[in-house]
């Protein structure tokens, strides 16, 4: 298979060939369609395996075809891993005027909140920071109203550090109809809760 034959606009095929993707991982062969088809996933794939091109392809491929408001809202575990997952939205979106903005600790929250307020296609988050965010500033619960993707990122980390109560002040902001991708390296009964509590009809991809 190749990058078109699985659904991916001309601009992605060309941007995946010019950062050196030849084709698509099995990850990707599986869940990319799904995605774009509208379904939940759960993907238990470990790093390297391109999980993050698996989400950030099909995303940035609808945020093509309708760029408005919060697109993405994703959520991982780390500050490192957020910057990560930037740099690879990045890439793949150079040729969308992508605003992707990461949201972490450490860094100031009025200029956090006031980048949020702009409304940015793609918010990167650990969920500490998001939820005070959430908590503090009755203007950003709206913001996120018509987010059409929640990704939760290393979803078994995000719950080994106990994130749970975070993660509910999240998705209380988020619309009911969103699409949930959850994207962990094992299978854990934490995730199995977390399946529940966010999407409990995913197609489960396992590598
Ligand atoms: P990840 O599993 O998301 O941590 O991705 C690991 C690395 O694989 C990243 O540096 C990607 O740029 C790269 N990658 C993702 N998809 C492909 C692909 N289809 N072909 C070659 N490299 C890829």
């Amino acid at each position: 298979l190749s990058f078109s034959d699985i659904g991916l606009a001309e601009w992605a095929v060309n941007t995946c060939k010019e950062l050196g993707m030849k084709k698509p991982t099995p990850v990707q062969c599986h869940c990319i369609p799904r995605i774009l088809a509208g379904e939940d996933v759960l993907g238990l794939a470990q790093t390297g395996s391109g999980k993050t091109a698996a989400f950030a392809l099909p995303i940035l491929n609808k945020i093509a075809e309708d760029p408005y408001g919060i697109f993405a809202l994703v959520v991982t575990p780390t500050r490192e891993l957020a910057y990560q997952l930037s740099e690879q939205f990045r890439a793949l979106g150079s040729c969308l005027n992508l605003r992707c903005a990461v949201v972490v600790g450490g860094m100031d929250m009025l200029n956090q909140a006031q980048t949020l307020m702009k409304r940015p296609h793609v918010v990167i988050a650990t969920p500490g920071r998001i939820k005070v965010l959430i908590e503090a500033n009755p203007d950003i619960p709206p913001v996120f109203s018509k987010t059409k993707f929640l990704v939760l990122d290393e979803a078994d980390r995000v719950l080994d550090v106990g994130f749970e109560e975070e993660l509910r002040v999240v998705f209380q902001c988020l619309p009911k109809n969103r699409q949930t991708l959850l994207f962990s390296a094992t299978m854990t009964s934490n995730l199995q809760t977390l399946l529940e509590l966010s999407a409990n009809k995913a197609y489960f991809y396992e590598a």
